[in-house]
Order: structure tokens, then C-alpha cells, then sequence
């Protein structure tokens, strides 16, 4: 068993049930448990277009089976089903689910990096796990969630709620 942060994100349709449904979605794969999400926040988005919609995002951590891999193949049916048209494309999207952290390991595969390549220059990542794992370790960084968040403290992120709410 390993434990697992996910980032998910939308922008859109409906933002908040898109991520509702897509944790609900999760906790019906075998071999996932899910065992906390943070709230919900409000990013602008970065890298993108100056028109893209503002994006949704938060965190969940799991309990998993599954190797990278494998996990990753879930996640992708999880996109699909919500009705992701497009992989790779800085575009809108109803749901993005990314791999942040997987236990202590360091992925570095061609579909695969983890950590999670960009998580540590990104608030809306940063401070939903800093909520939930404050003291996770980044595996190369060798930084806390929280000490990395603190890092970011330029960008505008605001708590929009709980996830269920
Ligand atoms: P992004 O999440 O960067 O906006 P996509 O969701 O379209 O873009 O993903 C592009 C590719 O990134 C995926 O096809 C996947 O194979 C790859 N990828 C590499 N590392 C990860 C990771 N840690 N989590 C999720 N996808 C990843
Ligand atoms: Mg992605």
C-alpha cells in the first residue's frame, strides 16, 4: 500500500460537480481508498491561453494498490468518462487529474513523473496539499508541502468551500 496526493482540476461546465463526481468516481476503483480531500480553490489559470475559464482545484490523498502505472490508466478512464475530448492540450478541460506525489518514490517515464514535474511552483496545488498533508516530504526537494507553499505566497488562491459542500 502506498499513499498517493492527487491534484484534480476544472474549468469546466459545472466545476464543482465535475469534481465531485470524479472523486466519487475514484472511490469506486479497486485498489483505490480514499482517505481525505481538501477544500475547494479558486486559481486563474497559469500557462494557458488569457481567455481560459478560472479553474477549480483541489487535493486527495489515497491508500493504493495499484503501481504508478496502473494508477495513472485509471486516472485516464476517470478523465474520459467525465468527458475529457482532449489529452495534452493546454485547453479547457472538465477534469484534470494529475499524480502529485507517490509515497516517497521518483517516477521518470516517458507518460510519467513524479512528482509531479510543476507542483512545486504551483499554488493551487501547494496550498490544497499543505491543507491535508502539511508535512509530506517532497521527495527530491526534501521539503515539507507547507514550506514549499510558503514559497508561493505571490500567487492568488482562494478557498472557495469544501469539496461535498
Ligand atoms: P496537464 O496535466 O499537464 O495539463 P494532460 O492532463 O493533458 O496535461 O497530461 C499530459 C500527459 O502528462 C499525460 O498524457 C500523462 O501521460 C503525462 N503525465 C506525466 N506525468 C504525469 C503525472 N504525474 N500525472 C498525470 N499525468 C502525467
Ligand atoms: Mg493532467
Amino acid at each position: 500500500m502506498e499513499t498517493v496526493y492527487l491534484s484534480l482540476g476544472s474549468n469546466e461546465g459545472d466545476r464543482r460537480a465535475n469534481i465531485a463526481a470524479a472523486v466519487a468516481e475514484l472511490g469506486k476503483v479497486k485498489g483505490i481508498e480514499i482517505t481525505s480531500i481538501s477544500s475547494i480553490y479558486n486559481a486563474a489559470p497559469i500557462g494557458m491561453k488569457e481567455d481560459t475559464a478560472p479553474f477549480l482545484n483541489c487535493v486527495a490523498a489515497l491508500r493504493t494498490t495499484l503501481d504508478p502505472l496502473e494508477l495513472l490508466d485509471r486516472l485516464e478512464g476517470v478523465e474520459l468518462a467525465l468527458g475529457r475530448h482532449s489529452k495534452g492540450l493546454y485547453t479547457d478541460r472538465p477534469i484534470d487529474i494529475d499524480i502529485l506525489l507517490y509515497g516517497g518514490r521518483i517516477v521518470a517515464l516517458p507518460r510519467l513523473s513524479v512528482p509531479h514535474p510543476r507542483m512545486a511552483q504551483r499554488r493551487f496545488v501547494l496550498e490544497p496539499l499543505a491543507e491535508i498533508a502539511p508535512q509530506v516530504l517532497h521527495p527530491v526537494l526534501k521539503r515539507t508541502s507547507s514550506a514549499l507553499n510558503a514559497l508561493t505566497a505571490d500567487q492568488q488562491v482562494t478557498r472557495e468551500g469544501l469539496a461535498h459542500a
